[in-house]
């Protein structure tokens, strides 16, 4: 009998579906290819889920996520509940969503190919070659700590780690960079915040109890932010916290020339929750302008996690190929590239993926 995946999919709000299907049509002929299959149950999140429940989240809807192998999401979010306050703002779906699957490790790799190095806004020699893992912790930090509080005159919120929280997504950090080049680059901001001082002085303890092998180095966010843009190619593993991880690895993601190409894997003990790292780009959502790349990379990133290796990299190599054959959605499209639809760029990595295997 032939191995059958549940996977919970929430193409979300904007572009979500857009990229979503592609990633589907892609997994579809894979299965079919290779002998697996996928029971997919489409779940409406964010937007999409307040119109239907009139909450961006419901338990029901995690409900459906804890009882899947995995869950793809596309993105959360627009203008049309932008008037939504607090628990009911689309991205509050998506951090109770991050907490109560647990994924407190945040994984999003950049490599820029060959064929896209002369896309970046940096010079292609400093960028050809980057291949770098930004390990950001993703249910602590200040995105949850309390307290919080707004009274119309003063706002504020709390940034807080305590050791264990800090523990598990330095192990994680640690154990890619063995599987990688060895090397961990820490991000805070020690100089100035407790909060930091205390993040620094986990993973040296940690470090130095399991993990002396591999080399560690420390930056504060500021000169981290500066050194992916001046000289990317130093970094293997960034490991850093919720609040800086998600600016820095937006900073990562010019890199190849669009956010459009960053998949992410967001993994805890137990579940894991795939999505891109981009939002939902309400600024071209219906166009047909949506770069499929991210969502399809984060479906490897959850074949990779159910162990279909196989299927994995063949679509690392079928995006490839199709980049290779100068096919560039909007995003990245430039004189002298084809200029490829969502669909059209969706179908090409299929194909291409396929003849890969
Ligand atoms: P965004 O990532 O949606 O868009 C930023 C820019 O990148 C836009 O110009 C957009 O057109 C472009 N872009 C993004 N993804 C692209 C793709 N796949 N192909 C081509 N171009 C792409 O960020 P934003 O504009 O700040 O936010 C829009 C909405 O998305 C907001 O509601 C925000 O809260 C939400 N958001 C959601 C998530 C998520 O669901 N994980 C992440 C970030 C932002």
């Amino acid at each position: 009998m032939s191995k059958t995946y549940k996977i919970t999919v929430m193409p979300g709000d904007g572009i979500g579906a857009e990229v979503m299907a592609e990633s589907i049509k892609l997994l579809d002929a894979l299965s079919a290819r290779l002998g697996f299959k996928f029971e997919y149950n489409e779940q409406a999140a964010g937007g999409a889920a307040i119109d239907k429940y009139n909450d961006p989240m419901p338990d029901s809807v995690i409900a459906a996520c804890k009882l899947s192998d995995a869950t793809l999401l596309g993105a959360m979010g627009g203008p049309k509940w932008d008037h939504h306050t607090g628990a009911m703002r689309p991205e509050s779906g998506l951090l109770k969503i991050r907490k109560e699957l647990g994924v407190f490790a945040n994984l999003r790799p950049v490599s820029v190919p060959a064929a896209l190095a002369d896309s970046s806004p940096l010079r292609p020699e400093a960028v050809s070659g980057v291949d770098l893992l930004t390990v950001r912790e993703l249910i602590g930090g200040i995105y949850f700590g309390k307290p919080v509080g707004n009274d119309g005159f003063e706002a504020f919120n709390t940034m807080r780690y305590t050791v264990p929280e800090i523990e598990r997504v330095a192990r994680v950090a640690f154990e890619w960079a063995r599987k990688r080049r060895n090397k961990v680059t820490s991000v805070d901001k020690a100089n100035v915040l407790d909060v930091s001082r205390l993040w620094r002085d986990t993973v040296k303890q940690l470090h130095a109890a399991e993990f002396s092998d591999v080399e560690l180095n420390h930056l504060y966010i500021d000169n981290a932010t500066m050194q992916v843009v001046l000289n990317p190619r130093q970094f293997d593993v960034i490991l850093t916290s919720n609040l800086f991880g998600d600016i820095l690895s937006d900073t990562t993601a010019t890199l190849g020339g669009s956010l459009g190409l960053l998949p992410s894997a967001s993994l805890g003990t137990k579940y894991g929750l795939f999505e891109p790292v981009h939002g939902s780009a309400p600024d071209i959502a219906g166009q047909g302008k949506a770069n499929p790349v991210a969502m399809i990379l984060s479906s490897s990133m959850m074949l990779d996690f159910l162990g279909e290796t196989k299927a994995a990299a063949a679509i690392r190599k079928g995006y490839e190929a199709a980049l290779a054959q100068g096919l560039r959605t909007a995003d990245l499209w430039r004189e002298g590239y084809k200029k490829a639809s969502t669909s059209e760029m969706g179908r090409v990595i299929c194909e291409e993926t396929l003849k890969s295997l």
